[in-house]
């Protein structure tokens, strides 16, 4: 019978501590998930894109691999991998290559071979820029 108001709830608390916002600040690169690099043939575990020969999904931390997961290049250990912080937070430079070719209709893996190819289209052009000099 006695209901408890439950008004009270619902006035939004003012006295929250602004600070609570202004410290999770931190820029995309920190945000990120960091990537690890193999030191045996330079193949680079990116968390947002996941392995997909290890059948490992995407967002899956490094960390969280297995101990069995082996380099898909090379095959070594997850103990030659080293962190080389994020490096899939700002630039999207891959992305917006994807717009451009209207490659949506393909399978992920076809995909990700585009994206591979046209990253390393994209530096041997990056590289002629400096032949333009
Ligand atoms: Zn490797």
């Amino acid at each position: 019978m006695n209901e408890p108001a439950k008004k009270e709830q619902l006035v939004p608390d003012e006295s929250q501590p602004q600070e609570q916002t202004l410290s999770k600040e931190k820029t995309l690169a920190e945000q990120a998930p960091p990537s690890y690099e193999c030191r045996s043939c330079g193949y680079t575990y990116v968390p947002s894109k996941g392995d997909n020969q290890g059948n490992v999904a995407a967002g899956t931390l490094f960390t969280e691999l297995s101990n069995d997961w082996r380099c898909p290049v090379c095959g070594v250990r997850k103990t030659q991998f080293i962190n080389i912080g994020a490096q899939d937070a700002p630039s999207g430079f891959a992305e917006n290559l994807d717009y451009g070719l209207g490659i949506n209709r393909l399978t992920p893996s076809q995909k990700n071979i585009l994206i591979f190819g046209a990253l390393g289209l994209g530096f041997i052009f990056f590289l002629s820029l400096y032949g333009l000099n």
